[in-house]
């Protein structure tokens, strides 16, 4: 279990994490969302002891880092993926750190094994690949067996297979009833690997809530409509009290409040022509952008940068 109280971090004049309070439970994946800067990477080195509080106060399992015992059992930290002296090979590297923390060479291999690099388990660690350094980075976490698991975007440099696999060994993990927290900047990798979700923005709360909960919260989904005949579809689509847009070029409209079925039943009525029709599901990236709209500091938006108040930043 992780508690933040109240947690605050200053640099200077920037609050990098302002009046934290959250706490992340065993046995389910909890997403750590944010956009650039706010805020994650710092809650996540005051967590293992890295960054001090400048006030409140963050535990894992009712202490404080610096006060529990041997803490690579109790925690156990993906922050830096190349945290390693390249000279070393991934097997010396997980041993030195394995023998200063009185952890047996048995579970060296046994980690080795878990993140599937025993057979590179004596090249230069520093000839690694992202991705593999991605998985040594997991086994120094693992290596103690720890109840608490943090990872810092952990899917970065992996390749399809690797993605899916770390998704899986999060999920067991949590199966195991640990406590996992992991950031990560893709929504749909997200959502398909965490049950819950704390969401920050400039350093505050957004949200903490379920997944289900926060894509509820989101924007409704909609209807995709291709057809050689969009000014009649939008008359009669208006006419049903659905609100239509236009979509990425004139034979596509998105209707919202009409589903797809009640749309090609339209059409059929009408004897207007359909080409396509889909419908739109809700998405956690369309709720995510909606939370945290105000809180990112720049915006790609038709090809300009924008600040965070510009309501013209999103469709
Ligand atoms: P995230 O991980 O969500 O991208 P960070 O925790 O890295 O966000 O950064 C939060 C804010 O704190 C940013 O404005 C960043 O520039 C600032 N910051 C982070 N670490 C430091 C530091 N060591 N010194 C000064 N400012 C920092």
């Amino acid at each position: 279990m992780i508690e933040a109280r109240a947690l605050t971090k200053r640099y200077g004049s920037t609050t990098a994490v302002d009046d934290l309070s959250f706490t992340v439970v065993p046995g389910r994946v909890t997403g750590f969302l944010g956009p650039n800067g706010a805020g994650k990477s710092t809650t996540m080195r005051m967590i293992v002891g890295l960054d001090r509080p400048t006030s409140g106060t963050v535990t894992v399992n009712g202490e404080p880092f610096q006060g529990l015992g041997r803490a690579l059992d109790e925690v156990g930290a993906l922050l830096d993926a190349r945290a390693w002296h390249g000279g070393r090979s991934a097997y010396h590297h997980l041993l030195c750190l394995a023998q200063s923390n009185g952890i047996g060479r048995g579970r060296v291999q046994e980690v080795l094994g878990l993140v599937g690099l025993s057979e590179v388990a004596g090249k230069r660690a520093g000839a690694f690949s992202l991705g593999m350094g991605q998985r040594l980075g997991l086994a120094a976490a693992l290596l103690g067996d720890p109840g608490v698991v943090i990872c810092d975007e952990p899917v970065n440099g992996l390749d399809p297979d690797g993605i899916s696999w770390i998704r899986a060994l999060l999920r067991s993990l949590a199966a195991e009833g640990r406590t996992i927290l992991v950031s990560s900047h893709l929504m749909s990798e997200m959502a398909q690997t965490a049950d819950h979700l704390i969401v920050i923005g400039k350093g505050r709360l957004l949200a903490d809530a379920s997944m289900a909960e926060v894509i509820a919260a989101g924007p409704a989904g909609h209807t995709v409509l291709r057809t050689p005949q969009p000014e009649e579809f939008t008359r009669a689509l208006r006419g049903r009290s659905a609100r239509v847009e236009a979509g990425i070029d004139p034979e596509e409209l998105l209707v919202h409040g009409l589903e797809c079925a009640a749309v090609g039943d339209l059409g059929a009525a009408l004897g207007l022509t359909v080409h396509g029709l889909a419908a739109q599901n809700p998405s956690l990236e369309d709720a995510y952008l909606e939370l945290t709209r105000e809180s990112v500091e720049y915006r790609i938006s038709r090809g300009h940068e924008t600040g965070p108040n510009d309501s013209g930043a999103r469709r």
